[in-house]
Order: structure tokens, then C-alpha cells, then sequence
């Protein structure tokens, strides 16, 4: 299976931009550590500048996706306004660090989906399956990120795989961590962000019980008018993977063909 487009510039995605609501995901900014496996889940901090200051020079705003989404079904409401919302998973301190001064500094509004109670911890749920331990954003960091004008979200307590574990524990993950972001930071927690995109109509049905006025997966596309505003559609940005390319070329001078 080809695996779906990624995100580094405007130029291949203009026309699909202007069909529906394009939501932008992000995890980890700057050089990948030595080690780890998910390389181009890294974005270096001069292609996040690059793409911010394209996106602005080409008249792109971001803000929330629910306002954005509601947007969208006004009839060229997103051609119009060039509208895009930037999401960023897991609240890794490389946010903090690298993205926040960008955002600032191009006049763009992030939505940091935030694992409630793994703050000043790390990535546990990660290193489980092998990838190396990087930290997580602590609560004065996430307090700066809200009063530098971002946005948060909640990404379950713990990062479970919501589909595979009891109805009940997965309702306290997307209920509860809602509550203690809401509870800790003081600010409204309407967004949501299904862990590893896993989701299916039982547990959207868990998300909007518990209030949430949207959530995205990460299937790809843009959302067009009527788009199902619990299971957001969204395009990782990334690096395209230099590593691959080179082998890929490595193997075609060594035994040609594809
Ligand atoms: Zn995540």
C-alpha cells in the first residue's frame, strides 16, 4: 500500500487546500535523536520556518478546527479566507523549545493535543514499542504555550489504543482527561485527538458525550462542508525521507529497476 502524501511545502497540495478544511499534524521538532526509529516524525526547525513563512506569504491563518470546520460549510468560505488549522500530537518539550517562537513569531495559532496525565513525563507509551524516551511538555511550559495564544486539546490520559480496551476505560480516558486539563490550566477543552487515529463509531459516540466539539484521526484528506466534525480528517507534515530515497537509489544503480 503506497503510503498517503506527506506534507513539506504548499506547491502539490494548492489545489486539494482549496476543496475543504486542510488540518496539518505535527509531533517532534528539530534533529531526530540518535536512535530513533520514527525519523521523519521530526520536523528540523528550518523547514518549520520555511513552511510557516510560506503559509503566511501565501495568505494562510490558523485557528481552532471546530470554528475553522463550521467555516467550511459556508460555500468558498476556505478558498476565500485560506484557512488551515495546525495540530500538533503528544505535547513533546521540543514544542515548547523549537515551534512556539515560529508560531509567534508568523502569527500562527496551534492546537497542542495534550496526554493529560503523562505532563512532566515522557513518552512512555512510545518507548514501549522500542522508540527512544523523549520528555514532555511540564505544566509551566504548557501554562507559557497558552499565554503566548495557542490552543490545547485533549489526547486521552495514558495513549491508549482506544478501540482495544474496555468501553468503560476508554470513556474515563477521553472524560477524565478532559476534566484535568480543564481543571489544571484553567482554559476551555473542547478538541480531541484519537490516540494512534484509532477510533470507530463506539468511541465517537465516548468523545461526543463527554463534550468535545471535534476530533481528528489521522486519515488523510481535507474536510470539505458536511465533514463529520469527530473524525477530522488531517495531512502529516514531515521530512520527506531522505534515508529512504538514498537507499532506494542505492538499490536501483546496484540491481536496477524499481
Ligand atoms: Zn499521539
Amino acid at each position: 500500500m503506497t503510503p498517503p502524501p506527506q506534507y513539506t511545502h504548499l506547491g502539490p497540495f494548492r489545489e486539494l487546500f482549496r476543496s475543504g478544511l486542510p488540518i496539518l499534524t505535527y509531533h517532534k521538532f528539530g534533529a531526530p535523536p540518535r536512535g530513533a526509529r520514527l525519523r521523519g516524525l521530526h520536523v528540523r526547525e528550518e523547514l518549520l520556518r520555511r513552511q510557516l513563512a510560506e503559509m503566511r506569504r501565501e495568505g494562510y491563518s490558523s485557528g481552532p478546527p471546530g470554528p475553522a470546520a463550521e467555516a467550511v460549510a459556508e460555500a468558498g468560505a476556505v478558498a476565500e479566507r485560506r484557512a488551515l488549522a495546525l495540530t500538533i500530537d503528544d505535547g513533546f518539550r521540543s514544542v515548547h523549545e523549537i515551534a512556539l517562537p515560529l508560531l509567534v513569531e508568523h502569527g500562527f495559532q496551534a492546537l497542542l493535543y495534550l496526554v493529560a496525565d503523562r505532563l512532566n513525563g515522557t513518552n512512555d507509551w512510545e518507548m514501549a514499542q522500542g522508540e527512544v524516551r523523549a520528555p514532555l511538555m511540564t505544566d509551566t511550559e504548557v501554562r507559557e504555550w497558552l499565554a503566548a495564544g495557542q490552543r490545547i486539546g485533549a489526547h486521552t490520559l495514558t495513549h491508549p489504543w482506544l478501540t482495544q480496551v474496555p468501553r468503560e476505560l476508554a470513556r474515563e480516558e477521553i472524560q477524565a482527561s478532559r476534566r484535568r486539563l480543564e481543571d489544571r490550566f484553567g482554559v476551555e477543552v473542547v478538541d480531541f485527538c484519537y490516540p494512534y487515529g484509532d477510533w470507530n463509531p463506539a468511541v465517537r459516540d465516548e468523545v461526543i458525550d463527554a463534550g468535545y466539539r471535534t476530533a481528528v484521526t489521522t486519515e488523510f484528506g481535507v474536510n470539505a462542508a458536511g465533514a463529520d466534525r469527530w473524525a477530522l480528517r488531517r495531512i502529516t507534515a514531515r521530512h520527506a525521507s531522505r534515508g529512504w530515497r538514498a537507499v532506494r537509489g542505492w538499490w536501483r544503480r546496484r540491481f536496477g529497476g524499481a
